[in-house]
């Protein structure tokens, strides 16, 4: 808190801040999504590709829509930072904050990744993660996370004054570039705010700062997820490794991830259509 804070404490404090805390949306009247179907879709499926990124490193990965994505935990416990645009168009991307306000800091099966605005649409529906069972523990801490953005070279530089090449936002320029032939610089403008797969965060009680803790993640666990519309995905495999002790440096023992795609029988996605963007009349009151 600021030094410059005022002293005086209002006569009705206790009485302002026992205002009844209101979920900020109506979240029940969102589409909600049909994992029966899913599911159903998901048993058809056949494996269509395989990417597997390198420790301290990014790779993009294409998932038509209709298509489901894996991301698996190989070799050790390690963070992933995903990020996802709509494949035609760069400009529609990963929306953390608003999938945040709508589901809540850390995401889970059947919940959504919205995209950015003016689209505001589903864009991928988590529909498995073996790390259900973890929910929120003592800490106050849950794993995948759209609370924090990414580890960056820029703060790394603010807070220790090197550089360092292999946070996640440089793994994701680094594989966004390499995937679509733009300069690294101009491929840099559409990295953006992540979801931290498997990473484990949340809230310190006492000052409410952002935390990291060892994640529960173990070889063998994933995340999967369906895509609503047709997704160009980029991770990169967080040099913090499990990101129990740091990040931005070469100091924790780093893992590889694992990315699958499978395809379902055309059939098997009858009565399912890919999410229309978003209907506001984009008028803004003019
Ligand atoms: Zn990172």
């Amino acid at each position: 808190m600021s030094e410059t804070r005022s002293p005086t404490v209002p006569a009705d404090a206790a009485e302002r801040r026992a205002a009844r805390p209101l979920v900020c949306y109506q979240v029940e009247q969102l589409p909600a999504p049909d994992l029966e179907l899913y599911h159903r879709a998901r048993g058809t499926a056949e494996r269509v590709d395989e990417i597997l990124v390198p420790p301290r490193d990014g790779r993009a990965f294409e998932v038509p829509a209709g298509s489901f994505f894996r991301i698996t935990s190989i070799d050790g416990p390690q963070v992933g930072d995903l990020n996802l645009w709509h494949r035609h168009d760069l400009g529609e991307r990963f929306f953390s904050g608003k999938t945040r306000q709508l589901h809540a800091s850390h995401v889970g099966l059947g919940d959504r990744l919205w995209s950015s605005l003016p689209g505001l649409r589903p864009m991928a529906t988590i529909v498995a993660d073996t790390l259900d069972w973890y929910g929120f523990d003592a800490d106050g801490g849950g794993v995948h996370d759209v609370i924090g953005t990414r580890c960056d070279p820029y703060t790394n530089r603010l807070l220790k004054g090197v550089d360092y090449h292999y946070c996640c936002h440089s793994n994701l320029t680094r594989a966004l570039a390499a995937a679509t032939g733009m300069p690294p610089r101009d491929a840099e403008l559409h990295v953006h705010d992540v979801l931290n797969v498997f990473m484990c965060t949340g809230f310190t009680h006492d000052t409410h700062q952002y935390f990291m803790k060892a994640s529960p993640v173990r070889p063998g666990d994933y995340i999967e997820l369906f895509a609503e519309i047709d997704l160009l995905g980029a991770l990169s495999t967080c040099p913090g490794g499990d990101c129990g002790s740091s990040h931005s440096d070469d100091a924790t023992p780093c893992f590889p991830l694992k990315v699958e795609v499978f395809t379902p029988t055309p059939a098997a996605l009858e009565g399912w259509t890919p999410p229309a963007v978003n209907g506001y009349s984009r008028t803004h009151g003019l």
